[in-house]
């Protein structure tokens, strides 16, 4: 038989899907890595190819290598931080390494007078990030075996020495489970921990201190262990930042806020994923909330002919731009307002060196596209920048500033300053000068796209993705500054240019919205998709019960709407209870007129109750009102309900929790504890789900 066009695409794809598996993807590294065929790259590009992390370590002459599991960002930038210490303070010769670039069968060779750190965020319900899910695989297996052919019993990696530092969340039940676990099976298989495993909470909001209070006996007892010598810590840039006089920055090969080079070349080609964003068009916006001084929106992605796809309960990244007035405050700061369209280039001064935008660029479209500068300020880099001071009085305030846990709290982050606030307040406006652009650039996150849950169901219109965000102006009593979220603020500005605002400015921020180049107009928003592990039960039959309050109800919009389709195609459609919270009625109740479509399409299959926090004398919240329905929750698990909880992570998710333990144990007259297990052993098998952030 011929094979016709079809079985030749299919057979191609199943053959470069093999040639992807049996490579572990090497051969996609210039798709993977977005800056690895950039111009400025150099040997960097070169360099990242091998995934034999020893060899990659003798050919750069590396003894310290900092492997992160990294998320959102911030693991990668303590390990970053890490590697720079233990080179400026230690003299080590250090590297950072992303855990899916490398493979572990090696391991058992990694030689006694190295080190490997290890900085790894704990994601959702305990699992390891993205990029270290292979590692984790590797290392917690069973029968995991090396390239000398050793088993966990022969103790394969008695020459490793380790450290490591987890990034958790003390409000999820497997609190740093990740650096925990691995930390287990490095020990089990004979490696040697050097100092205290750290862990930093997220949760408590400690993170930052947890990790300063851990790195000092880490460094004292590595130092011991490996005979080292501390040194005056003297600045040394990883990036080398030229001013190219000689380039135009409208010519073709400077990026100004492109995110890698398919982009720059004005093509935009998939497959579109956390590397490449897809410049999706927003087909419709409109505003949730009918008070003033509040926005939340609601927004519809068009992704038809992206080839991007996504199921009911999955999330949508959105790649963010600075708004204006904080791209302007920083560059002026600095004294490079002037210079603002100079073009630089930028060079990894070692080969390891990742960059962490493409180059070259201009200082502008640096800063707008791609650094974090509205984020908090972190302590330690406060000490950094001190060196660089305009004068020895404001450099005597940075340093103690930057050593003194209790003035920082203070001083800068209870004012919610950030970077440039804080160096504008420090010299009361004098241009700092000193500090070397490169430093801002190892010193501060790269720019993160941000997540939300997806409040469409694929069922219903799977070519556009449904978003609700509310728009984070927060302010804290008596700080100087209310915080204006980046992202929400820049999707404010999408929505009021779609509204026929021509100068869209969301309290004045002035956001850059037609992108580089002009590239985003027509109301444009750079985007990709995750998909999560948040899912309706296969059979439609089954009840569900959901609690959502808030912008926490956007998955469940979608969850709601999917069963009504499925109950007008005439499917059986089990119990479908939602819990909402709002403060008032008439001012954020979101969807209300849609919730009422859907009783009747779905008649009694659906419920809603709602708590209003603000309209009686006493705040309801929702797990109040779940105390209320006590009786049908339980019947509706018995009958093996689904329970889904979304939204605020810190408190709303663990009282809900509690709550629904204490429903169990009243209505089953079992102790609260055995309440406890039992919500336990739901999410142990996936019926207690969660979508917290
Ligand atoms: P940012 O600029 O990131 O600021 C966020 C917060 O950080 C501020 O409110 C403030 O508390 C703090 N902060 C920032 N700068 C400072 C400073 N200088 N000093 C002190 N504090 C500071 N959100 C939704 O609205 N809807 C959703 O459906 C949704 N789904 C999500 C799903 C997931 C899986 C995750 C992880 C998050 C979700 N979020 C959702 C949250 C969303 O991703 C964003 O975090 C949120 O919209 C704020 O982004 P932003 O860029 O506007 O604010």
């Amino acid at each position: 038989a011929q094979l016709d066009t079809l079985d030749i695409v299919v057979l191609a794809a199943l053959l470069l899907g093999t040639i992807a598996y049996f490579t572990k993807g090497t051969y996609w590294a210039v798709a993977k890595d977005p800056y690895a065929g950039s111009l400025a790259n150099g040997s960097a590009g070169k360099a990242t190819k091998s995934r034999n992390i020893l060899e990659k370590m003798d050919e750069t002459g590396k003894n310290c290598v900092v492997f992160y599991g990294s998320q959102t960002g911030t693991a990668e930038d303590y390990a970053s931080r890490l590697a720079k210490e233990g080179s400026s303070r230690f003299g080590l010769k250090t590297m950072t390494a992303d855990l899916e670039d490398y493979d572990y069968e090696n391991l058992d060779t990694f030689p006694e007078d190295k080190v490997a750190m290890f900085v790894l965020a704990t994601y959702g319900e305990g699992e390891p990030t993205d990029n270290a899910v292979e590692f984790y695989e590797f290392i917690s297996s069973e029968d995991v075996s090396f390239s000398e052919g050793a088993s966990a019993e022969d103790k394969p990696l008695s020459n490793l020495k380790y450290v490591t530092f987890g990034l958790g969340n003390n409000t999820y039940e497997h609190y740093n489970s990740m650096v925990r676990n691995v930390a287990k099976f490095l020990d089990r298989l004979g490696a040697t921990r050097i100092g205290d495993a750290g862990e930093g909470d997220d949760g408590a909001g400690t993170m930052e201190e947890d990790f300063l209070a851990w790195k000092e006996p880490m460094w004292k007892a590595l130092t011991e262990s490996m005979g080292l010598e501390e040194r005056e810590a003297v600045y040394e840039p990883v990036f080398e930042v030229t001013e190219r006089e000689d380039m135009d920055a409208e010519s073709d090969e400077v990026y100004l806020g492109e995110p890698n080079k398919n982009h720059l070349e004005g093509k935009q080609k998939g497959p579109f994923n956390a590397h490449n964003p897809y410049i999706a068009p927003i087909a419709e916006s409109k505003e949730l909330f009918t008070v003033k001084d509040r926005n939340c929106l609601h927004m519809e992605i068009d992704i038809s002919g992206s080839n991007l796809s996504y199921t009911t309960g999955d999330h949508i990244a959105v790649w963010p731009t600075n708004a204006g007035k904080e791209v302007d405050r920083f560059l002026n700061i600095l004294g490079l307002k002037e210079k603002r369209h100079t073009v630089i280039a930028i060079k990894g001064l070692d080969a390891t060196a990742k960059l962490p935008f493409p180059s070259p660029t201009t200082y502008d479209a640096a800063v707008r596209y791609h650094m974090e500068i509205c984020a908090p300020v972190s302590r330690q880099f406060v000490s950094q920048l001190a060196a660089f001071s305009p004068n020895d009085n404001i450099k005597a305030e940075m340093a103690k500033i930057g050593s003194d846990k209790d003035y920082f709290q203070d001083e800068v982050y209870s004012k919610n300053y950030n970077i440039a606030q804080l160096l504008e307040f420090l010299s009361q406006g004098q241009k700092w000068e000193k500090i070397p652009f490169s430093l801002f650039m190892e010193g501060l996150h790269k720019i993160q796209p941000r997540y939300y849950s997806i409040s469409s169901s694929s069922l219903v219109q799977k070519d556009k993705i449904s978003i609700t965000a509310v728009v984070e102006s927060i302010e804290i009593p008596g700080a100087p500054n209310v915080v204006k979220g980046v992202t929400t603020n820049y999707l404010l500005a999408l929505k009021q240019k779609q509204h026929g605002d021509p100068h869209p400015d969301p309290h004045g921020l002035d956001y850059a919205i037609t992108g580089p180049r002009n590239k985003y107009d027509g109301i444009h928003v750079p985007v990709h998709v995750r998909h999560s592990n948040f899912k309706l039960p296969s059979d439609p039959s089954k009840p569900i019960i959901m609690v959502g309050p808030g912008t926490g109800v956007a998955p469940f919009r979608g969850f709601v709407q999917e069963r009504a389709e499925q109950a007008k195609n005439g499917e059986n459609v089990g119990k479908t209870m939602l819990f909402f919270g709002c403060r008032k009625k008439a001012e954020d109740f979101i969807y209300e007129k849609e919730w009422e479509q859907y009783k009747q399409d779905m008649g009694d299959a659906f419920f809603i109750d709602v708590a209003f926090s603000r309209e009686g004398a006493k705040k309801v919240y929702v797990q109040h009102r779940m105390k209320d329905f006590a009786k049908e929750i339980n019947e509706l698990l018995e009958q093996k309900a689904y329970f889904y909880v979304c939204g605020d992570a810190a408190n709303m998710a663990r009282e809900v929790n509690t709550v629904l333990a204490q429903i169990i144990s009243e209505q089953r007259g079992v102790p609260e504890s055995k309440g406890e297990e039992i919500v336990k052993a739901m999410r142990a098998n996936n019926s207690y789900q969660e979508d917290v952030w």
